[in-house]
């Protein structure tokens, strides 16, 4: 796990996605999303570190998407801290059984994304949610953005007052596992449903984005030096390949 300012509170510093923790003015606790199963030790080390150890120390539990990435730990927390979990209702529907998950197709990257897909093809998450949030300004000052098309209900999550973007897997500071090197990207179309779709929300909010001082990214390293600067030039940058990615999807 590490600090990345007074203001955010922190980052788990595990193998697969990031998982924050950020204690707002009032003092509440909010966990953005998950881990891995696998990462659980690490995660209740870092939170007991942080001072999260006992039933009512978190908030709730939010979740920028469905993927077990992001998800894989969260009933875990719910039962072991007894907070809330949840999530866009359009993910809610998958991850509590109401709709059946399509297996992510395998070929579409390398052998690496292949082992992903396959990850997440044997252990998507199902579990019950115990409310979910619909886009728009949401309680405790958060901003729910939708970027559909990383998975049915991926959204990112903008907190007003502090002017934090969690922006989930729709705009990567890194490239996974990668954890040090800062790069902005989009989400990967090898795991995305509806890569277009995605795409096109994500730049449209970083077009007309509120001000954005740091940028808590599902991967990758912690962002708070010129975030409106990067965010133009990944703007810039994407446009052109979201052009190129619609020719592509509609040949
Ligand atoms: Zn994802």
């Amino acid at each position: 796990m590490f600090k990345c300012s007074r203001e955010l509170g922190l980052a788990a510093l595990v193998i697969g996605s990031n998982i924050w923790l950020y204690t707002d003015s009032c003092g509440r606790r909010f966990l953005i999303d998950s881990g891995l199963a696998f990462e659980r030790a690490a995660l209740r080390y870092h939170l007991w570190k942080a001072g999260v150890r006992r039933r009512g120390d978190l908030t709730a539990l939010l979740l920028t998407h469905r993927h077990s990435d992001h998800a894989q730990n969260a009933a875990w927390v719910r039962r072991e801290f007894d907070c809330p979990v949840l999530c866009h209702e359009n993910d809610a529907a998958y991850l509590c059984g109401n709709m059946p998950v399509d297996p992510m197709p395998l070929g579409r990257g390398n052998f690496i994304d292949d082992t992903c897909a396959r990850y997440e093809n044997r252990f998507f998450v199902q579990m019950n949610v115990d409310d979910t949030f619909s886009s728009g300004p949401w309680k405790y000052d958060f901003v729910v953005v939708p970027v559909f098309g990383h998975t049915e209900g991926s959204v990112m999550l903008y907190h007003e007052k502090s002017r934090i973007l969690f922006s989930g897997d729709a705009i990567l500071a890194g490239i996974p596992p990668f954890r040090q090197i800062e790069q902005l990207s989009p989400a990967r179309m090898e795991y995305s449903c509806d890569i277009k779709s995605c795409w096109c929300s994500t730049l449209e909010f970083v077009a007309s984005a509120p001000p954005v001082l740091h940028l808590a990214s599902g991967h990758g390293p912690y962002v708070g030096q010129d975030v409106m600067r990067k965010l133009g030039r990944f703007h810039i940058e994407n446009s052109s390949r979201l052009f190129q990615v619609k020719d592509s999807i509609e040949k």
